[in-house]
Parts: C-alpha cells; sequence; structure tokens
C-alpha cells in the first residue's frame, strides 16, 4: 500500500542512515549536480522490495539537498514508486497519475478525453511539480506512460535509481521528459546514503533481477537478469549498520537464496552465517526464497546460529505438478 516517509533530515548524520554522514554526503556531492533547495514527495506501492528501493531513493535525493515532505502540497518533485505485480496495484498508480489530470488542463497539456477528477490538492493545482513514476510499472510500460498520462515527465526503473538527481536536474533545466529504462547493466544499486525508516531492522538489497521464467510473473522484464552484490560490500554495509544501532537485518531479493557472490568468497548459507557474525546483529532474516535454490546448508545455517531467525518465506505456488508445469517453475 502507498507510504509516505517522513522527514528527518537531522537523521542524516544519525542512526536512521547508513554510511552516515558528512563523509557520504560530500562523497555524493562531488559525483551529481549542485545541491538544491527543492522537495520532493515519495509515494510506495508494493513489496519490500520497492519499499527499500524508495529508502534508497530518499536517500539519493536527501544526499542531493532535496527535503523530503508529507504531503504533495508542498512538493516541487512527486515520485511513485510502482508495483506491476498485482493489477490493482498498477491501476491505483494510474488511478493517482489521474488525480493530476486538472493541473495538466490547467497548464494547457493536451490530456485525452477521459473526465477530470477533482481530487488533487488545491495549493498544488496553481503550480506544475515535476511527477515521476518509478520501479516495475515504469520499467513494464515505459514510454507509454507519456501518452497515458502525459503530465508526467520522468519514468525510471529500478536499475538508474542513481541517475535521479541528474534526471530531475534535466527537467529542471528545461527538457520536457526523461528516461532511465536501462537494465542491462550489472550494477547493483548501492547508494551513499539510504533514508531508513526502521530505527532497528534494516532491509538490504543483496540480488536483483531474476533469472528464472515463471509464466505468470513480470520480474525478469521489469527488474532484470539476476545480478548479486559482493559479500564484501554486503558486510561492509552490515558492520555500518551495526554501528548506526540496527539490530536486525533483513536480506533482500526477488529470489534471495539464489545469491551468488561475484568474488566467489560466499554462498548463501555462508553470508547468512557472516551477517549473523557481525558484532550487534541479533537477528538476520531473508525473503523471498525459490525452492528450488533452497539447499540443505541453508538449512544448517538456521539450525546451527541462533541469530538466524526460524522464519522462511517460500512460496511454493502450488502443490499440484500440473499446476507448477503452467506456471514454469522448475
Ligand atoms: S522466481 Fe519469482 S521473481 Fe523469478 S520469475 Fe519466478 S515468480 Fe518471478
Amino acid at each position: 500500500m502507498g507510504k509516505a516517509f517522513d522527514i528527518r533530515l537531522a537523521q542524516l548524520a544519525g542512526a536512521g542512515v547508513v554510511a552516515s554522514a558528512p563523509e557520504a554526503v560530500e562523497r555524493a556531492n562531488q559525483t551529481a549536480p549542485n545541491l538544491t533547495s527543492g522537495t520532493f514527495y515519495l509515494e510506495t506501492f508494493g513489496c519490500q522490495m520497492n519499499e527499500h528501493d524508495s529508502e534508497k531513493v530518499a536517500g539519493v535525493l536527501l544526499s542531493r539537498g532535496y527535503k523530503q515532505v508529507e504531503s504533495v502540497d508542498s512538493a516541487d518533485v512527486i515520485l511513485y514508486n510502482t508495483c506491476s505485480i498485482r493489477e490493482k496495484a498498477a491501476q491505483k498508480v494510474f488511478s493517482r497519475l489521474g488525480e493530476w489530470r486538472p493541473v495538466a488542463v490547467a497548464a494547457g497539456l493536451q490530456t485525452g478525453n477521459a473526465s477530470p477528477r477533482a481530487s488533487v490538492p488545491q495549493a498544488a493545482a496553481n503550480r506544475q511539480p515535476i511527477i515521476g513514476v518509478l520501479g516495475c510499472v515504469a520499467q513494464q510500460e515505459g514510454e507509454e506512460i507519456f501518452k497515458r498520462a502525459p503530465w508526467v515527465s520522468l519514468v525510471c526503473g529500478s536499475a538508474s535509481y542513481r541517475k535521479l538527481p541528474q534526471l530531475i536536474a534535466q527537467l529542471e533545466a528545461g527538457h520536457r521528459r526523461v528516461t532511465g529504462l536501462n537494465t542491462d547493466t550489472d550494477e547493483t544499486f548501492e547508494t551513499e546514503i539510504t533514508r531508513r525508516d526502521n530505527p532497528w531492522r534494516a532491509y538490504l538489497t543483496i540480488i536483483e533481477g531474476c533469472d528464472k521464467a515463471c509464466s505468470y510473473c513480470v520480474v525478469p522484464f521489469t527488474r532484470g537478469p539476476e545480478r548479486s552484490r559482493t559479500s564484501d560490500s554486503i558486510l561492509s554495509e552490515v558492520r555500518q549498520l551495526a554501528d548506526a544501532g540496527y539490530t536486525e537485518v533483513q536480506l533482500l531479493g526477488q529470489t534471495v537464496n539464489s545469491y551468488a557472490d561475484p568474488s566467489r568468497k560466499l554462498r548463501f548459507s555462508d553470508l547468512l552465517v557472516a551477517v549473523a557474525d557481525v558484532p550487534g546483529i541479533r537477528r538476520v532474516r531473508f525473503t523471498t526464497s525459490h525452492p528450488r535454490d533452497f539447499t540443505k546448508d541453508i538449512v544448517d545455517a538456521i539450525n546451527s546460529v541462533p541469530a538466524i531467525c526460524e522464519h522462511v518465506h517460500l512460496p511454493v505456488q502450488s502443490g499440484s505438478t500440473k499446476v507448477l508445469t503452467a506456471m514454469a517453475r522448475t
């Protein structure tokens, strides 16, 4: 469901943020356009991966000087981080975008024939914020979104979130529309600053995308092929999290247990043990697992290390071989 993040900029230097702090902000400043005094509103639909992506998007924008606000009324940039797994979630996004039709009409934009809705806030109706679509609907629909909602000016998939400040800067410089839709990348998304919303439990993406091809699923198309993050990079972030006061880490991936360390140092089960071994970390969870890759060494790790929670999210999908075959579940 939609979720508005609150803004606590002071936490940029404190426990709510990883790699906190002045050095990280400084690093981000050196690689991105000039700092801004703009504001952004971010609403998230869908799964934990999307929620964590939004934490990273917020971190990227906060590090560029943007302030996060809780209402579209006061936002210069309005971002919807979308989900296309369930049709209802995708419909909700387009419904949300439809609320901006009256603003677009007032600005003289070509908006098609559908009737306008009156629910857009008055303050927002008097100006022209940048409206952007992120996430799976962005990746799946691409530039079609511009046709369906011509007042949208930014469409960006999850593999391109690091480019968001540059994309927004292009819009502010006068570009009408910008996209970041490349999934052909080995780059696993890592940001200098992640704006985490929970003070104790931290999500951490260790693998992006999916190489399976279940017949009903869009993830391989919207998130691209599997790319794992190095175990050194993951453990470094876990140590930072522990230093910042987090006690629980939840490792994320569409098929998290298909993790394949690019440096070939650790299997997934070894990684679980190594994360649990970081001083200060008391609980380790992971989601979502694929039955095919749920090997005995993972069970052994759960069994032998108390900090690895006895909690497994394992979507078996069906008990029928016929149905599983139709689903192309290997
Ligand atoms: S394994 Fe999961 S993410 Fe990958 S295609 Fe199948 S359902 Fe989708």
